[in-house]
């Protein structure tokens, strides 16, 4: 597909699994004249250059911008200090600035609070990821039919707001609209906590005895399999978001905490209705998700 360009130069800071799908469906669909990278590491832009994702490469993040009438960090969020500190003066007047970090509201302290005010921050979320990373690891079709999240202030300009909701649209994603704090406590039980169950069941099974450890692993399909795929995920990105999202993870976690207290003493009563019920009533849950096109 072949599209007009809508950006004249466009800057990726970080070029990993998001960033690099992002940068494939620009050069696929044409979107910018002109896409400028920067990372921490020389091994990483060569290779986005290899990959052919870009025009040119710095290793400096202010270099990248400068000129650019939209940035994207594609980082760590523990990076977006340093970031937006390394950026903000060599930032283009009118220029747009967004991100794709996973945890919304803090965003407004490391990234916003640091940009002059004649850009224009969007914030957003692309609902879509696997356990892979870095430039190799993205693919245009990546955000086909998922959910990006924009979480602008309301003061921010509209044009701004829609010019980022037109770039995600052209990758395939749908878009919503949310407050960052409603955000994250979405993200909170949708994606933050199935990742620390997964994270912890996968950590339980690595304790148990050498020959118990074996079977786990042979027997693997029965269950464990699919955690320890979302247990595989980016181990930098997984620790920024429980830092970054801290109170509304715990919050859903004590929650959980007093459900599986129930579903314990179901077990230990040999109370079957109880569960039987649960467990129905979650199935029908796994019918919603398929529904919405989103399984
Ligand atoms: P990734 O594949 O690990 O890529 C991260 C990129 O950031 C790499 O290019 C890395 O470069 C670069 N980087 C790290 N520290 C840097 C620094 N100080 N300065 C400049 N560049 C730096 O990560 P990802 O999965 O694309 O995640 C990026 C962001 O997307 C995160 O904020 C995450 O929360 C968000 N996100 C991820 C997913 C997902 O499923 N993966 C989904 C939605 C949103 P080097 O190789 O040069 O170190």
């Amino acid at each position: 597909m072949s599209t007009r360009p809508m950006f004249a130069r466009v800057a990726f800071i970080g070029i990993g699994l998001i960033g690099s799908s992002l940068a494939r469906v620009m050069r696929r669909d044409g979107l910018a004249s002109e896409i400028v990278v920067a990372s921490r590491r020389q091994e990483t832009i060569d290779r986005a250059m290899e990959l052919g994702l870009c025009d040119r490469t710095t290793l400096s993040a202010a270099d990248a911008v400068k000129d650019a009438d939209l940035v994207i960090i594609c980082t760590p969020m523990s990076t977006y200090k340093e970031i937006a500190t390394a950026i903000a003066p060599a930032l283009m007047s009118g220029a747009i600035v967004t991100d794709v970090g996973s945890v919304k509201a803090p965003t407004f302290k490391s990234l916003g609070a640091a940009l002059p005010d004649y850009v224009h921050f969007v914030p957003g979320h692309p609902i879509a990821g696997t356990e892979h990373s870095g430039p190799d690891a993205g693919f245009p079709e990546l955000f086909e039919n998922r959910w990006t999240i924009l979480t602008p202030a309301a003061d921010t300009d509209p044009e701004a707001v829609e010019r980022v909701a037109a770039l995600w649209r052209q990758a395939g994603a749908k878009i919503e609209m949310m407050d960052p704090h409603h955000h994250d406590q979405v993200l909170a039980i949708t994606s933050h906590l199935p990742h620390l169950i997964a994270y912890t069941i996968v950590g339980t099974a690595d304790d148990l005895g050498e020959d118990l450890k074996q079977e786990v692993i042979k027997f693997s399909a029965s269950g464990f399999r699919d955690f320890t795929r979302i247990a595989a995920s980016d181990p930098t990105m997984w620790r920024d978001i429980f830092l970054e999202n801290r109170d509304a993870v715990l919050e859903v976690l004590s929650r959980f905490d007093e459900d599986l207290t129930e579903l314990k003493r179901a077990i230990r009563r040999g109370d079957g209705d109880k569960m039987f019920d649960q467990f129905t009533r979650t199935r029908a849950i796994r019918r919603g998700v398929i529904d919405a096109d989103q399984a």
